[in-house]
């Protein structure tokens, strides 16, 4: 029998490897600029023509390739970027596969010019296919272009896949934003068909480039965030306070080592720094580096490196988290509008070259209308759904108790604190309390304002151990439906943790002894089971711990000043008070803000007087 086996060819490894590597024109356009950056370029252009189907031309001012190098670099496995696997551990460059060249090259006609010196003498090479098939020598300053034309011209199958032109042009937009904010000191322009869609001078630093691509106004809303966990372990970046929130996860750009990477386990990470602070199906606006010793990190998971895996997956984890609550929990923004970093701004963009009006087509860095907010959906009702459907309604109803003042009394007054620092105006629509901050008007949610007071204080006593209970003078008879009762009796020791004492009373009927000591007063059975329910629906998630918050949300929500409820000075002085001592104190824990603020200005304009 012949033998079956036989080692293939290398221009069909390279066009296997291709299928990898090369999806569309932005994964060449990704290629290559890594490539550029890796070579230690200043200034990077970028043409396309066709949204890169018909050209991608990239031309950079690095350091070139020699003659010889300039050939190696078609091979398959040829890099200058590491030599041996120890070399993969301790990686310092975006690239280290030599496999991009050769893949690309395979699948297109690719034009090489390089040069390595300030003679001005370089090399010129042609391919078709991933065949040489010209070489010269050319006049080159020192730097390096590449072109690529006829994306996937010998494989008609791939080819029928590319999208529209726009399409193309949107995906390699998004791949040149990416890189431009991983390298604010590296100048980067990208053409199309001869129009200039985006000019990015060198910058100093982030908030530069993020202000000239993702918009100079968004600045105000970003925080800065920096965070060191010993000599291998940092988080450096801009996260959005919780008021400024996309309808996607697209604007979570995560760099790690400064290669982006869309991580499940940092996305995780940065959704739990948010917890409680964003409305359902809101996502924030974040650019974080992540720098770690690269031995702790896997790049070479992925052929086009998008993901990673970690060594220590729960301390990277538990880290990026915790940075974000610390940068969030103090809600220092409430306190002054952030005049001096517009004025930064401002003085940063004067000399912006972006251009406006020509940015509408790129899809990955348009701007998406903000701060509108959607009402949760999905088919079984949440905690926060059950909350709002209680409170939201707008219609006056007259409180069926009035909170006794007591309730928000505090031992010791903050007297420095920024809500007990506001000149109370009143109070309006029994929703909203008015205050005055130096020429601001501040208008204070105060349904949402005392939620967040609850929450953070069931969630101390709770982590505490120490939710106190209040027995009623006569227990409280509780007759429930069959399943109630069943998940009420199998969750028993849970609710005495969070305050509640029930004793079965036989059958489908329960004794309530004693209730959390905020709760007071309120209706007790609806909560006792909604609570067992939220317990019953956490159990079977598996998630008990985590999750419990959502059931303190719940106590909360429900022990809290509505919405239509009149206040007395008394009453919002001490809920001022109360503001002042808790954390994440800017948005309720369903994310809605608990603040806003207006200026003279605004207000001003309003009566034409400006
Ligand atoms: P890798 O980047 O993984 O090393 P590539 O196939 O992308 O593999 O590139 C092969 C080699 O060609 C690189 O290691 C580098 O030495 C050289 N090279 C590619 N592009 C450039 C460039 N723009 N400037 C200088 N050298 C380059
Ligand atoms: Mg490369």
């Amino acid at each position: 029998m012949d033998n079956k086996i036989q080692v293939l060819p290398e221009e069909l490894c390279n066009k296997i490897a291709a299928g990898e590597v090369v999806e569309r024109p932005s994964s060449v356009v990704k290629e290559l600029l890594e490539n550029s950056i890796d070579a230690g370029a200043a200034d990077i252009l970028v043409e396309l023509e066709a949204g890169g189907k018909r050209l991608i031309r990239i031309t950079d001012n690095g350091c070139g390739m020699n003659k010889q190098d300039a050939f190696l670099s078609f091979e398959r496995h040829a890099t200058s970027k590491i030599s041996s696997d120890i070399d993969l551990f301790a990686l310092k460059t975006l690239g280290f596969r030599g496999e991009a060249l050769a893949s690309i090259a395979s699948v297109s006609r690719l034009q090489l010019k390089t040069c390595d010196n300030e003679d001005g003498l370089g090399q010129q090479i042609y391919a078709e296919g991933g065949k040489i098939k010209n070489v010269t020598e050319v006049g080159l300053p020192c730097g390096t272009v590449v072109e690529v034309r006829n994306l996937f011209f010998n494989m008609p199958a791939r080819k029928k896949f590319l999208r529209k032109e726009q399409t193309e042009l949107g995906h390699a937009a998004d791949v040149v934003t990416k890189q431009a904010l991983a390298n604010p000191g590296v100048s980067f322009r990208l053409k199309h068909n001869d129009r200039m869609m985006l000019d990015l001078r060198r910058e100093k630093g982030l908030s530069a480039r993020v202000s000239a691509l993702l918009g100079r106004s968004l600045l105000n809303d970003l925080l800065p965030l920096e965070r060191q966990n010993g000599d291998d372990l940092s988080l450096t970046g801009l996260i959005s306070k919780p008021q400024l929130t996309r309808s996607a996860a697209s604007h979570i750009y995560t760099f790690i080592n400064g290669r982006y990477i869309r991580d499940r386990v940092v996305q995780h990470a940065i959704m739990a720094g948010y917890r409680h602070l964003l409305m359902k199906g809101r996502y924030p606006v974040v650019v974080l580096f992540l720098q770690l010793d690269p031995a702790q990190v896997d790049v070479n998971v992925h052929p086009t490196k998008h993901e990673v895996r970690f060594r220590e997956q729960a301390l990277v984890h538990d880290f990026i988290a915790d940075a974000l609550q610390q940068t969030l929990r103090p809600a220092t923004w409430l306190e002054a509008p952030d005049v001096e970093v517009s004025e930064q701004i401002n003085s940063i963009t004067d000399n912006l070259t972006i251009n406006a009006t020509e940015k509408e087509p790129l899809g990955g860095v348009i701007r998406e209308s903000v701060k509108s907010y959607s009402p949760p959906v999905g088919a079984v009702p949440t905690v926060s759904q059950l909350c709002e459907q209680e409170y939201q309604p707008r219609t006056y109803s007259a409180p069926a108790q009035p909170v006794p003042v007591e309730q928000y009394t505090l031992p010791g007054s903050s007297a420095d604190g920024f809500f007990t620092g506001l000149q109370i105006l009143g109070q309006y629509h029994q929703s909203y309390i008015l205050c005055q901050d130096g020429a601001d008007l501040v208008l204070i949610d105060q349904h949402a304002a005392h939620e967040r007071v609850g929450f953070e204080k069931l969630r101390q006593a709770y982590s505490a151990g120490n939710i106190v209970g209040q027995a009623l003078l006569f227990p409280e008879v509780l007759e429930l439906d069959f399943n109630s009762a069943a998940i009420l009796s199998d969750n028993l020791i849970e609710l005495e943790r969070l305050g509640f004492e029930i004793e079965p009373f036989g059958g489908k009927s329960f004794a309530l002894k004693s209730v959390p000591q905020m709760l007071a007063g309120q209706n007790l059975s609806t909560l006792v089971v909604d609570v067992a329910l939220e317990l019953e629906r956490i159990g079977s998630s598996g998630q008990i711990r985590e999750s419990i918050d959502d059931v303190l949300i719940l106590m909360a929500c429900h022990s809290v000043i509505r919405a239509n409820q009149a206040l007395d000075q008394v009453e919002i002085k001490a809920l001022l008070q109360e503001l002042d001592q808790i954390d994440f104190k800017a948005n309720c824990p369903h994310g809605r803000p608990v603040i806003q603020r207006m200026t003279l200005t605004e207000i001003e304009r309003l009566f034409r007087r400006q």
